[in-house]
């Protein structure tokens, strides 16, 4: 068509030519599978990967990208770090990977997790950050009596019936009403869930509300929608604390992303608080598929007080809980962390900072309606110039410019899921960092070039 402008049909072009593999895959997937947004990244066009390594990944048709998705932040030391691969080779080649038995690398973790700067006493391990917060829940409801649950609007807490929520359009930004994301949620879940504003002393007051039937709140302590890391931020998280505590509800921190990212003891670490509970996945996991639980001993003992015949004792299960290659390649990736925590983590925080820096400084130089948000090594690009301060304020619809921008992205080799979620590894360097922010420049003047943006 005529609106996308040279550029934009040049692109496509290319995008074409240059990934005939990705293509063919991609229509035999559409086929097969049902995956929704977890296939596709929401990308504008589809490449499959094969390969990755440090801060790379080449592509089905041998393209390489500079990589800002790195396993959805699950791989903080980049694609196939030596010590995480030696584990993983390791456990493969000679001992096996499955044995539904405790194992000793959980051991491992568990002492890295209870040793860090967090609440956590006591750990379950289960398969992801969904089962995670899942299982957190019910602990919450379990040792309160209470059935309500509350979140805030702009998160993400999984895929669960209870981890996604979304405020009606139409209700007050100070007092959102909840709404399912999709369909297929029960009523009985709907009226169960809360949903607060975030970053608004409203919320406080809803939870004193509700304090009778309030089980829980949960947080991300940055949201992965609208990433903040300040003092702000800090300030509400305590004083949400406050609250909790004054009300007899507990808190828990969903730092399944901020976990071992923000600081070895996530933002608990990072903002000097401890709620009752915390969730984790992705990074304890070395790459593999993993969740957590972690929290005060008096919870966390309900995931053993059924066998003891407490009637607040709580179900868990999971076959492949715990499973020996996930936590090999989890305490590999953890110790190592442990191990650089002083140099690893002010580096990653500068790398997403400098990028942050140069994409904005370029974008105000040129009165372009972008801006970068960057919570130390997490970030995410808006095509609005509008500020951001809570997920309300994002503009939902994806603008031509912002299409057009991801293809030239993609064309001239960095890759930022199509979902925008992005963040640094260690394994990133400044070189990369300038080299990738180069890129978004020169692709952002493309989209300039065409009258888009
Ligand atoms: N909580 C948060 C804060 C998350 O960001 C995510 C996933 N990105 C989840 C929970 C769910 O984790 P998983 O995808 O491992 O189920």
């Amino acid at each position: 068509t005529d609106d996308i402008g040279d550029n934009g049909r040049a692109v496509r072009e290319r995008l074409g030519a240059k990934n005939a593999r990705s293509q063919q895959l991609t229509s035999q997937t559409r086929e097969l599978m049902n995956m929704g947004s977890a296939a596709s990244l929401e990308m504008p066009f589809p490449v499959l990967i094969e390969k990755g390594e440090g801060p790379y990944l080449w592509d089905v048709d041998g393209n390489e990208y500079i990589d800002f998705q790195i396993g959805f932040g699950s791989l903080i030391l980049g694609h196939r770090h030596p010590l995480v691969r030696a584990a993983i080779d390791d456990q493969a080649n000679q001992r096996g990977w499955q044995f539904g038995l405790h194992n000793p690398n959980q051991v491992g973790v568990a002492e890295q997790l209870v040793g860090a700067d967090n609440c956590v006493e006591r750990v379950i391990f289960c398969n992801s950050g969904t089962e995670a917060t899942m299982y957190a829940i019910r602990a919450g409801r379990a040792f309160t009596g209470k059935p309500k649950l509350a979140m805030f609007d702009g998160a993400y807490h999984g895929a669960h019936d209870y981890g996604i929520g979304r405020p009606d359009p139409t209700s007050p930004r100070d007092a959102p009403e909840y709404l399912p994301t999709g369909a297929g949620v029960p009523p009985a879940v709907v009226e169960n869930q809360l949903m607060l504003p975030y970053r608004s002393e409203r919320a406080f007051d809803i939870i004193r509300d509700n304090a009778g039937e309030l089980a829980m709140v949960m947080i991300e302590p940055a949201q992965s929608s609208n990433p903040h890391r300040n003092a702000e931020v800090g300030e509400f998280l305590h004083g949400l604390l406050a609250v909790c505590r004054e009300n007899n509800v507990l808190l828990m921190f969903d730092e399944v992303i901020t976990g071992f990212r923000f600081a070895f003891g996530g933002a608990q670490e990072y903002y000097g608080i401890q709620p009752d509970l915390a969730t984790y996945g992705k990074v304890i996991g070395g790459g593999l598929p993993v969740g957590a639980v972690g929290g005060r001993a008096d919870i966390m003992r309900l995931f053993n007080a059924m066998a003891e015949g407490d009637p607040k004792g709580i179900m868990s299960g999971g076959t492949f809980s715990g499973n020996p290659l996930t936590m090999a390649a989890g305490y590999a990736q953890v110790k190592h962390l442990n191990d650089n925590r002083q140099s690893i983590y002010p580096q990653i925080d500068e790398l997403g900072a400098r990028l942050a820096r140069q994409v904005n400084d370029f974008a105000r130089g040129e009165n372009m309606a972008v801006q970068m948000l960057n919570a130390g090594s997490m970030f995410q690009l808006y095509f609005q110039s509008e500020v951001i301060r809570s997920a309300r304020d994002i503009n939902p619809a994806r603008t031509p410019a912002e299409t057009d921008f991801y293809l030239h992205l993609l064309d001239n080799g960095v890759l930022i899921p199509g979902t925008r979620r992005s963040f640094v590894s260690a394994a990133h360097s400044e070189e990369t960092i300038d080299a990738a922010a180069a890129i978004i420049q020169r692709s952002l003047g493309l989209v300039r070039e065409d009258g888009l943006l």
